[in-house]
């Protein structure tokens, strides 16, 4: 009976560690949280939800606060963001985007009505050649490329001159790819978009409608959000394990639409979170774990790219750096970004998985600049980036969502991370 009843407690505890990683994962995903990005104060609102989170998990800040400030311009669309057609508005991250960099279909301050263009289809054999017999657009026309059908090497030329298009008139690039989002450190004069070739027809016969506002935010300012374990015993002595993971997403393109960056990054975050109960609970013996929730990686790696400029611990005194990015659906197992660099640790890591089965495949790759550990790297951090594959797709799509997250091998990798951690 006592068993029973311990047995009760356990998966109780087990399950409700588990509800509450969920939820925060959850919290961070939410509208209110804007997507995590440069309209509405969304990446700031997410850092304060983080700050209280590590407070109230026991994690003490490295400064006064658990903050660390830096700056950098973003182009974002904190306004309208419409594309109409026979006076129908098209989904925006469904039928359309709006390119990351675009300018504003009317003057930055004063936006606001719809601007109607006249759409002119561009020969793809002339713009592969140069795009001077573009030049100059009329105002009210709005030129478009089919993107698509192209061999590899010719699509790379005419991407190129899409972008040179884009300096001097407004462009549409008509694709059958599937959308994937971004964030711009600098903005266009004129409206740039991507539309989806199966509503790009009803365009063709006459005009559209074209209402977005932008803003070019020249000096934004981003929190990393910093908290740290210390060691059981002599912590002033002892070295540093960092463990990371960027909380920044894409925000909003428009009031209408935004890009939740559930399994990019929330669920990297809501990993970082679960161990660091854990580790809050039990310290270790031999090192302080610091753990790092970066801002500005979609933007560029910035928020770590600062953090190695400015480290707030001796970049020597960190024994090793794992950075979570991309863990919400395991189904496939994990790669492991760097594994060809630090062997020793990449055996241990498949001996731990070797001995408790926790996933099918720990793949490796060698080194990448994909994610927050690469400055790390390059400043000779011994470092892992670790991401999960698996059947989830959206990725800085609209559909990257709470509720497309599968949780597959969550708990896993969790245990599997650990071990691994304490096994320093
Ligand atoms: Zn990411």
């Amino acid at each position: 009976m006592r068993l029973l009843i311990l047995s009760c407690l356990l998966a109780f505890s087990v399950f409700g560690q588990n509800q509450l990683t969920k939820t925060y994962i959850e919290t961070l995903c939410s509208p209110s949280f804007h997507g995590r990005g440069y309209v509405n104060g969304g990446d700031s609102i997410a850092a304060g939800f983080i700050s209280k989170s590590f407070q109230e998990i026991g994690l003490k800040p490295i400064d006064e606060n658990y903050f660390q400030e830096f700056h950098f311009p973003v182009q974002t669309f904190p306004g309208a963001c419409e594309l109409k057609v026979d006076g129908e508005s098209l989904i925006p991250g469904v039928h359309f985007l709006v390119a990351p960099n675009s300018g504003p279909s009317c003057a930055e301050f004063d936006c606001k009505k719809g601007k109607s263009y006249r759409v002119v289809t561009c020969n793809v054999e002339k713009l592969y050649q140069s795009t001077s017999s573009f030049y100059p657009c009329p105002s009210n026309v709005i030129l478009a490329v089919r993107s698509f059908g192209i061999s590899p090497d010719s699509l790379k030329v005419i991407k190129t001159r899409i972008r040179e298009l884009s300096a001097f008139a407004p462009v549409m690039d008509v694709t059958r790819d599937k959308f994937t989002w971004s964030v711009s450190q600098t903005a266009n004069a004129y409206p740039f978009i991507q539309v989806q070739d199966s509503v790009f027809e009803r365009m063709l016969e006459g005009s559209i409608e074209l209402h977005i506002e932008t803003r070019l935010l020249k000096d934004h300012v981003a929190k990393n959000v910093i908290g740290y374990v210390p060691a059981k015993k002599n912590a002033k002595r002892k070295p540093f394990l960092f463990l990371t993971a960027h909380y920044d997403h894409l925000g909003r393109m428009g009031q209408a639409s935004y890009f939740p960056g559930a399994n990019d990054n929330a669920s990297g975050n809501g990993m970082l979170y679960s161990i660091a109960q854990q580790i809050a609970k039990q310290p270790l013996e031999k090192y302080n774990v610091v753990f790092i929730a970066f801002a500005g990686e979609e933007a560029g790696l910035i928020g770590s790219k600062y953090y190695v400029e400015h480290p707030l611990i001796p970049m020597k005194n960190i024994r090793f750096l794992l950075n979570l990015d991309i863990m919400g659906s395991g189904e496939e197992g994990i790669t492991c970004v760097n594994s060809t660099l630090f062997k020793k640790e990449f055996d241990r890591l498949i001996q731990l998985n070797d001995v408790a089965h926790y996933l099918p495949v720990i793949k490796q790759r060698g080194p990448a600049a994909n994610s927050d550990h690469y400055f790390f790297t390059a400043a000779g951090v011994p470092a892992f980036f670790i991401y999960t594959m698996g059947p989830n797709k959206n990725y800085h799509d609209v559909f990257d969502t709470f509720e497309a997250l599968s949780f597959d091998k969550f708990d896993e990798i969790e245990h599997l991370l650990l071990e691994f951690i304490r096994g320093f």
